[in-house]
């Protein structure tokens, strides 16, 4: 089976909506595990090792913005945060906490299941060596491994943050529409996700210290999208990963 006995922990109180998506990815061949309050996520998420996520905004106990929260501390697990319909504010902090993607309420167990799929294939490419570093020098991304650095220092990003800034900084100067970052960085075609976009790169540009006033790399094409630029040219080769260290 494509899922290759992959663990996701749902974290959900409706118990009618856990057992409808438990069951659900249960059939495409995912292992599933069921909580129902924020306290139990973390306990759970502690004691056992999960390939994904999917987090209920509204729990009790602790809220899944907390959950969120600490499980980035120590984890970039790829995490599908549920809202309620109409919360866009909630859908927005959900991102800025380090979610890679949102669901909104109510949603198709199916489409959650398609964008489980999507999420963790997203994962799975990158895991894959393909001995790749983008050295633009106060800036070196190290596709192979995962890595990006500013300044010499690692900065932590998310699967979704990493994907964006690797699929923009592979081409600098090129011009991105969100809609296109959507389909290359969440990897799904649907409309009104453009919003995500531009959450990650917010995200991206604190983490990077890269201020939208005066950008270093990451630059806003109003109306358009965005796009990667950098005083340096990239050297690219794994020479430059070895010379790095
Ligand atoms: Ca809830």
């Amino acid at each position: 089976m494509a899922s290759e006995e992959k663990k996701i922990l749902i974290v959900e109180d409706e118990k009618t909506i856990r057992d409808a998506v438990a069951a659900y990815l249960e059939r495409d061949g995912y292992i599933v595990r069921g909580v129902g309050d924020g306290q139990s996520a973390l306990e759970e998420f502690e004691k056992h090792s999960f390939d994904l996520i999917v987090l209920d905004l509204m729990l009790p106990k602790l809220s899944g913005e907390r959950v969120c929260r600490a499980i980035r501390e120590t984890s970039n697990v790829p995490i599908i945060m549920l809202t309620a319909k109409g919360e866009v504010e909630d859908r927005i902090i959900g991102l800025e906490l380090g979610a890679d993607d949102y669901l909104i309420k109510p949603f198709s167990p199916r489409e959650l299941v398609a964008r489980v799929r999507a999420l963790l294939r997203r994962a799975h490419t990158e895991a894959e060596p393909q001995l790749e570093v983008l050295d633009f020098g106060d800036l070196v991304i190290d596709i192979s491994g995962h890595k990006v650095l500013v300044e010499g220092k690692e900065v932590d990003l998310t699967a979704s943050e990493f994907k964006l800034l690797t699929t923009l900084a592979r081409y600098p100067g090129r011009v991105y529409t969100r809609m296109e970052l959507v389909e290359k960085v969440l990897g799904y075609d649907f409309e009104g996700y453009e919003r995500t976009i531009d959450s990650h790169v917010k995200n991206l540009r604190a983490k990077l210290g890269d201020d939208p006033r005066h950008p270093r790399w990451l630059y806003t094409v109003h109306g358009v999208g965005y796009r990667f630029e950098a005083s340096q040219k990239p050297s690219e080769g794994s020479d430059a990963k070895a010379s790095k260290k």
